[in-house]
This record gives C-alpha cells, structure tokens and sequence, in this order.
C-alpha cells in the first residue's frame, strides 16, 4: 500500500489529505508539531478531525508527499524532506504563485500543482469552502498518481496545455491579490471602477508577460477574469489580504516578484505591476 504525506496541514493540506483518508489510503499529516487539523464546511453540522504530527519526529519513508505549506515556508520544511523520501518519492507542490522549483532544491520527482482548493485555517480549524482539483502536467509519473488515488474525491486534471493553465491562475491572482493586499480592503473594493480599470491593467500586463514566455491568451480572457471577480462576495478576502491584516509573510516573491522577474527578462513595460510589487515589497519591509 502507497503512504501518502501531506506537509502543511493547512487549508489546501488538509482537504488533500481528507480526500485520500476517506477513501483509506494510508496518510499521514506532517505540521509544525503534533496536534490536530479539524475540517469544517458551512451548512455541515459534521466536522472531521486528523491527528497531525510533527515534522521533525516523523520517520516514515513517503511514496508520495503533498507539499502544501505556502511559499514563503517553503525554507522552513527543507531540512526535513531527505529523511521522508526515498529515490523514486513523487512530491506534488501545492501552491500558488510559480517560481519555487528554480529557487530551491526539490527532489527531481516534484511537479507543481495549479490548486483549485478554496478554504481557510484559523488555528486548527479549516473552513473548506469549496473545490478539490489540482491540476498537474501530464506524463507518466501524473498519469500513475492520478490512476493510484482514483478512489479517491480528489481531482487530479492532467493537462497537455499545463503552463496555460498556470498563467491563468498566476494573472487571476496578480490583479485581485495586489488591490485588495495594498488597500487593507476584501473584495468590496472591486465596487469602486478605478480599482477595476486598476485590475484591468494589471490583467493586461500579466497576459504580455505570458506572450512573451510564449503562452498566449485570447483578448476575452480580461473580460473572463474580471466576471470571476465580480462574482466574488464584497466580504471574501483574498490569502495575500489576510496575510497582510494578520502581519504574516505575503507570497509576493512567486506571484508579483516572479511576474516583475519575467518583465525585466523581456524588457517589458508593465508600470502596474511594477507599482504594485514595490509598494508590497515596501509594506513587508522593517526598520
Ligand atoms: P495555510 O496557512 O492554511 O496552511 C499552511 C500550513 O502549513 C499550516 O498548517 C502551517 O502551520 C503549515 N506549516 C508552515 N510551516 C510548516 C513547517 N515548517 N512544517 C510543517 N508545516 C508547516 O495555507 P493555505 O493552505 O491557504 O495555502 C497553501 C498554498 O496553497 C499557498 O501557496 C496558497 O497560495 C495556495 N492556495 C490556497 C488557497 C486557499 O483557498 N487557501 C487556494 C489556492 C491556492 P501553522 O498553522 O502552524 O503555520
């Protein structure tokens, strides 16, 4: 039987790893310390709960390993992956933003996944609110996992056209992230039309960022991330909002930081994006 670990029983962490205990497979949640990870969805009086354990003392060897930590603690879990993996581990990093597998030494098994998992962890209850897909490049290590978990209510996408898909969620979340992260404000914001001609921008230059890595969207695909927007409750906060009222690291270096990295690299002119990443690069920084 494969043993499956989920490090970061998080928001994104703990429904991946919900979705493989339900079905019996043999997971195991590696956090910070030991504890326990609780999963709770609105309109479900019933709540499941999963013992977490610690990181540093787990000395199980993994055939798969979710990562779902966010980036910025990416640092963090590297000292410990050598002892969890064996040489064929596959490890599924679960993150927004794009970046990571340059910046740092991930086994040459891992591939990125773009998550479609919506929820939110407030000590060590997760609001799952909604979705449970990863999307992963397809080859014959996804294929595998994907035919491995099928009991499962995971949904594992294979995509031909992956990268596509990864800088369509990299531009949904430029635009949304940075207003709502630099006003300190939820998604109300998007009543006020500056801010929308802001997002507009910021939308635009992200899709010339990816004609020039060479993945082209058509022209409606504005119009398309500006309609998920308007549906967005006025009251829903985006990860890079809460970070930033809490006071916590913002994954600014995978989403922006990369965006204005890609910029540069093809001498492009993107104002916006460069005001914004400054501006929150300037909010993270102390005295
Ligand atoms: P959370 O903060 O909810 O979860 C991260 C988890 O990692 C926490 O449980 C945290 O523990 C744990 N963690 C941090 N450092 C370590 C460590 N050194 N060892 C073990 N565990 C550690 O984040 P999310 O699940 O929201 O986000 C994960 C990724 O998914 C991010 O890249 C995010 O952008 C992306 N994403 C999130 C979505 C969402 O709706 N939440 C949607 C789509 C993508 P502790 O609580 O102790 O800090």
């Amino acid at each position: 039987m494969y043993k499956f670990g989920v490090i970061g029983p998080g928001a994104v962490g703990a429904v991946i790893g919900e979705s493989l205990q339900n079905s019996d497979y043999h997971v195991t949640f590696l956090g910070r310390k030991e504890g326990k990870v609780c999963i709770e969805r609105v309109e479900d009086p019933e709540s499941t709960t999963f013992p977490v354990e610690a990181i540093s003392e787990v000395e199980t060897v993994f055939d798969y390993l979710f990562i779902a930590v966010k980036g910025t603690q990416l640092e963090g879990i590297m000292p410990h992956l050598d002892k969890l993996m064996h040489a064929d581990t596959v490890c599924i990093l679960c993150q927004n933003g794009y970046g990571q597998l340059g910046k740092f030494q991930l086994p040459g098994n891992t591939y990125q996944a773009v998550v479609y998992i919506s929820g939110q962890k407030k000590g060590n209850v997760v609001m799952h609110f909604r979705d449970r897909t990863l999307i992963l490049p397809e080859n014959t290590v996804t294929k595998k996992l994907k035919k491995v978990i099928a009991a499962s209510n995971l949904d594992i996408q294979l995509q031909s056209d992956y990268r596509n898909e990864v800088w369509y969620k990299l531009i949904v979340n430029v635009a949304i992230n940075s207003v709502t992260a630099l006003s300190r404000n939820t998604a109300l914001i998007l009543q006020e039309e500056k801010v929308q001609s802001l997002c507009k921008r910021l939308i635009q230059e992200g899709v010339e960022i990816a004609a020039a890595e060479g993945v082209y969207f058509q022209e409606k695909v504005l119009e398309e991330i500006m309609k998920i927007y308007a549906g967005y409750p006025s009251q829903m906060g985006t990860s890079m909002y809460y970070d930033m009222i809490n006071g916590q690291s913002m994954e600014v270096e995978y989403i922006q930081g990369f965006l204005y990295e890609k910029s540069r690299e093809h001498d492009l002119n993107t104002p916006c994006l460069d005001t914004v990443y400054s501006l929150l690069l300037a909010s993270e920084m102390k005295g």
